[in-house]
């Protein structure tokens, strides 16, 4: 049999260097990586089999197994999974193949003790392994394949890979464990690790029974966590599935479970980071919720499910009304599936307004991290947009903490009727914006809007609560009907007018064509100028924006 061997990509290799000479000391959670993945391999083994049931025929329920060998000091990891041929495990054992991990690599410093940290932040998946073992070996023979392939490492730079035999589809991945390493050896210690960690994974994982006369041992409840009550579930189990479900490693911000019953009926178990992932502001806005029909994944990229604005959710949506062999064609359109976009929509919204209510601090906390996000829905979404213009929270000139639109509404001052907002990209720029200064004169508060997506919501909406939004940047923003309280008697004489005039003239001939207007103002109390857009002219930073996207 011929061994071929292939380099790790340089990535890997690098990260592989920190993995292993790590002092990381939650070495534990490779069991979860690796459990996690053998799991996710019999999820999606499941859905092929919904358009092939002869995969599984012979072998129709699934199971992760776990072997202790203590004379050869080996763990085993085995799973009746998808499996991997010889390509795949190329591609995916090799390479960075999770997002994550690739922003791992990114990240890393070449300082040991900083890069370490990073492993808990991102976690480094499949590669945890070779934190506890100085060997992996993996035989893998993917379904409705005759030929397995054996890949083995030692983590140093290579891998490699020969033909194989296995009599079953699967994977089961051999840890020849380091010498420090003996604790994950003890079926204690393994039973303990995996309740932790594995309880919420809806497949028995069956610890092997290590002496003559024992049983094997299924180790965790293997039933859907979001199919059990509850007053069942505890915070830990919620946060290792949301761990699982979303690739994170924080704790969820909000976890929302619910079912809904009646004409169509479907379970939502839903995630609010309190971390912001990595990939939020990404151009293609997708989502990673996962999309469960009766238990059975079927895929984790449905645009229908939810809308862009919601993508920082994660967690799971399993749905009693859609057919098993849906394909992922079918969903596109699908009215089911609006109807639970619809009622997600909903449910995520009025748990969002009940935290803004009843908890104005954490909500902060959530809107500084997702807030951006979340305001592309005042305009994408035309239903639910004003829900969202209501909770959302901006800077203003009137304090240090955020405000929302009712706060700003409820300090409006006598004679004032619209509300005033500047926009830009810099808040520190907009703070200083000489624009400012003849609102502050008069203690008129002005919103400070900083998000690129302020400028597109303000295209569309007009008014909040029947008061008008206008730019401190258009012309007539008529600041002589409001009675400022703080309003400082004017004691600056009066320019003479022909004066005045005669300098405005100069003005215009020197600007010629570049303003389209030059004016007195009142606006202004310590700057000598500044620029100011025509009421029915397009503000001032929606116009730089639109010219930048080249619109
Ligand atoms: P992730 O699980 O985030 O994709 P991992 O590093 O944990 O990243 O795993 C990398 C890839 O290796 C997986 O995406 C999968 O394609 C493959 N893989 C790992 N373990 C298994 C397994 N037990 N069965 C089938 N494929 C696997
Ligand atoms: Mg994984």
């Amino acid at each position: 049999m011929t061994e071929h061997t292939h380099e790790f990509q340089a990535e890997v290799a690098k990260l592989l260097d920190i993995v292993t000479h790590s002092l990381y000391s939650e070495k534990e959670i490779f069991l979860r990586e690796l459990v996690s993945n053998a799991s996710d391999a019999c999820d999606r083994l499941r859905y092929e089999a919904l358009t092939n049931p002869d995969l599984i025929k012979d072998d129709p329920d699934f199971k992760i197994t776990i072997s202790v060998d203590e004379k050869a000091r080996t763990l085993t990891i085995e799973d009746n999974g998808i499996g991997m041929s010889e390509q795949d495990m190329i591609d995916n054992l090799g390479t960075i193949a999770r997002s994550g991990t690739s922003r791992f690599s990114e990240q890393m410093t070449g300082d040991a003790a900083k890069d370490v940290t990073l492993i808990g932040q991102f976690g480094v998946g499949f590669y945890s392994a070779f934190m506890v073992a100085d060997k992996v070996t993996v035989t893998s023979r993917r379904a409705g394949e005759e030929n397995a392939t054996l890949w083995a490492s030692e983590g140093h730079g290579t891998f490699v890979t020969e033909a194989a035999s296995r009599d079953k589809r699967g994977t089961s991945i051999v840890l020849h464990m380091r010498k420090d390493a003996k604790e994950y050896l003890e079926p204690a210690r393994l039973r303990q690790i995996i309740k932790t960690y594995a309880d919420h994974i809806a497949i028995p994982v069956v610890l092997k029974a290590t002496k003559e006369g024992e049983e094997d041992q299924t180790l965790n409840t293997a039933s859907a966590l979001w199919t059990r009550p509850k007053s069942e579930i505890t915070e830990e189990q919620y946060t290792e599935f949301y761990h699982h479900v979303g690739q994170a490693f924080d704790s969820p911000w909000l976890t929302l479970h619910s079912r809904a019953e009646g004409r169509i009926e479907y379970t939502m178990l839903l995630y609010i980071p309190e971390q912001p992932p990595f990939d939020l502001f990404n151009p293609e806005r997708k989502s990673r919720l996962k999309l469960y029909v009766k238990r059975v994944f079927i895929t984790d990229d449905c645009e229908e499910l939810i809308p862009a604005y919601l993508r920082f959710l994660r967690g799971i949506v399993d749905s009693e009304d859609l057919p098993l062999n849906v394909s992922r064609e079918m969903l596109q359109h699908n009215p089911v599936l609006q109807k639970i976009r619809n009622g997600l929509i909903k449910k995520v919204l009025g748990e969002l307004e009940k935290k803004a209510e009843k908890d104005k601090e954490s909500f902060a906390k959530f809107w500084s991290n997702f807030g951006a996000v979340l305001k592309e829905g005042i305009y994408e979404d035309a239903v639910n947009g004003e829900r969202i213009l209501k909770m959302a929270l901006f800077n203003s000139t009137a304090s240090d903490t955020q405000t929302d639109l009712a706060g700003y509404v409820s300090r409006m001052k006598e004679g004032q009727d619209a509300i005033f907002y500047i926009s830009g990209d810099d808040l520190g720029a907009l703070k200083s914006s000489p624009q400012l200064e003849g609102f502050a004169a008069k203690g008129v508060e002005v919103l400070l809007l900083g998000d690129a997506v302020d400028s597109f919501w303000l295209s569309r909406i007009s008014e909040f609560d029947g008061k008008p939004f206008k730019s401190v940047t258009r012309g007539a923003a008529d600041l002589e009907k409001i009675t400022g309280a703080e309003e400082a008697k004017d004691e600056t004489p009066k320019a003479d007018e022909g004066e005045m005039d005669r300098l405005i003239a100069l003005f215009k001939t020197a600007l010629d064509g570049k303003v389209k207007d030059v004016r007195a103002s009142s606006r202004l109390t310590g700057s000598p100028v500044c620029l100011v857009a025509d009421d029915g002219d397009m503000d001032i930073h929606l116009e730089k924006l639109l010219k930048a996207h080249k619109q």
